[in-house]
């Protein structure tokens, strides 16, 4: 077995009620099976509290407000308190680890949407690397990966390597990276649709030698693409209901007043905030949301051949990212921290990332958009 993981992986430590949020309000937490039937022949003292706080129906942890039914006003779990940390459900003691299984592969990363692992990955400004290791242990899912396609894993496998040096070229401007990632994405789609894999190797090499760099939009284009496509954020199902206000806020203070208000606001966003942390310090922020999920969704095109829409989802992620911080920046009277931008860098992950009804949707669309049909326009 092979395992990957990003440097940072093993330097993650959860704060508990120390942390800036929880990651038990907001989301329905699942019960694996046997943890379930743990629970279910538990017979102790804290054993009606616990079976009194699962839905048994649909196997997961009632919740009271939003937050999970163990959770207590002081962040704490009440379930680690009173057991203790093997008592968790793998939900539970997983996050926010992640794992994204392929034949023979285990491909681990961390959740931008913790407020820890977003802070750790967002202040750093080393370039992201990845750590292999490999042992002589067979598959235990062997038997599910029957129909797994080995040669089009390891032509993805090649290809985000190389969009992973795109991405972390620093000469180059993050829109002129973006750009270009989204190019590859297109042709490598082509290919695909095509059923012509070995093209595939010509554009990875092609990229990998020298990318090609794109016709770059207008000002006016670009602010007419990301208007349409904000409204895909409409959408999509609300996890937390504070998000609701994030949207609407973006949505009046940038694209409610016509092109000429967002450029004014688009203007003095690059002159009084990049411009003064430093262009190449702020593309290093965009850089590390853009390979966090270039990692984390790319291969997993190997499951559902939409390599167009796993790249744009990233690309989407780090241009919809930056409009929210662009627009808080704005409305609190042009001061906003870093720690501002982290936290809306983690509460979006929360939004997107976390609900696969809404990952999907945004997947749906995005490959809508490839085949020129644009779903949202329906
Ligand atoms: S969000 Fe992260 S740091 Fe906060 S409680 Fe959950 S795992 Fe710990």
């Amino acid at each position: 077995m092979r395992y990957v993981k990003p440097h940072y992986y093993d330097e993650f430590k959860c704060i508990a009620d120390k942390c800036p949020d929880t990651c038990c309000a907001g989301w329905q937490i699942v019960i694996d099976e046997e943890t379930l039937e743990k629970y279910g022949a538990s017979r102790d003292g804290f054993s009606t509290r616990l079976k009194n706080s699962i839905d048994w129906e649909e196997g997961c942890f009632l919740q009271h407000g939003g937050r999970c039914a163990m959770l207590n006003e002081n962040n704490l779990c009440d379930l680690v308190t009173e057991k203790g940390e093997e008592w968790l459900c793998i939900t539970c003691d997983r996050y926010p680890r992640h794992i994204e299984e392929f034949d023979g592969v285990r491909e681990m990363s961390l959740s931008l949407s913790c407020p820890v692992v977003a802070k750790m990955l967002l202040e750093s400004e080393e370039s992201v690397r990845f750590l292999a290791e490999e042992d002589e242990e067979p598959d235990p899912l062997e038997d599910e990966f029957e129909d797994f396609d080995f040669m089009l894993f390891t032509q993805l496998e090649d290809a985000r390597n190389v969009l992973f040096q795109i991405v972390q070229n620093r000469d180059l401007p993050m829109e002129k990276r973006m750009a270009m990632i989204m190019e590859m994405a297109k042709e490598m789609q082509f290919c695909l649709d095509e059923e012509r894999l070995f093209d595939m190797e010509e554009v990875i090499q092609k990229y990998a030698d020298k990318s090609p760099v794109p016709v770059m939009l207008s000002g006016e284009e670009r602010y007419q693409k990301i208007k349409n496509g904000f409204q895909v954020f409409h959408k999509l199902e609300r996890l937390r209901e504070e998000w609701t206000e994030v949207v609407a806020k973006a949505q009046e203070t940038l694209y409610s007043k016509g092109y000429g208000n967002y450029a004014v606001i688009h203007k003095a966003f690059g002159k009084e905030f990049i411009a003064v942390q430093g262009e190449e310090k702020w593309d290093i922020f965009l850089e590390q949301i853009l390979m966090f999920f270039l990692y984390t969704y790319f291969c997993g095109a190997v499951y559902d051949e939409c390599i167009y829409s796993k790249v744009a989802l990233s690309a989407f992620s780090v241009c919809y990212i930056q409009e929210f911080i662009m627009c808080r920046w704005f409305l609190e009277g042009k001061q906003i921290d870093r720690q501002r931008c982290i936290s809306l860098a983690y509460r979006y992950a929360r939004e997107v990332e976390h609900s696969d009804v809404n990952l999907n949707l945004m997947e749906e669309w995005l490959m809508s958009v490839f085949d020129g049909e644009n779903k949202l326009e329906e």
